[in-house]
């Protein structure tokens, strides 16, 4: 989940707000996302999981 890294306080669900109204903090996972193997996509050519990569060769 994502929190104020100063106040702990949750990222509110009914709003998107850039930093914590409460304390001016910042957001930022309060743990890293499990990683599901199960998510994976194998089936994509393998340049396609780096395409947003800024040092990808690959453009377009
Ligand atoms: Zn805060």
């Amino acid at each position: 989940m994502i929190a104020c890294v100063d106040c702990k306080i949750p990222y509110p669900p009914d709003s998107i707000p850039y930093i914590c109204p409460h304390c001016g903090g910042i957001y930022d996972f309060t743990a890293p996302p499990p990683f599901d193997p199960e998510r994976i996509e194998p089936d994509l050519p393998g340049y396609w999981r780096y395409r947003l990569s800024p040092s990808s060769p690959v453009r377009g």
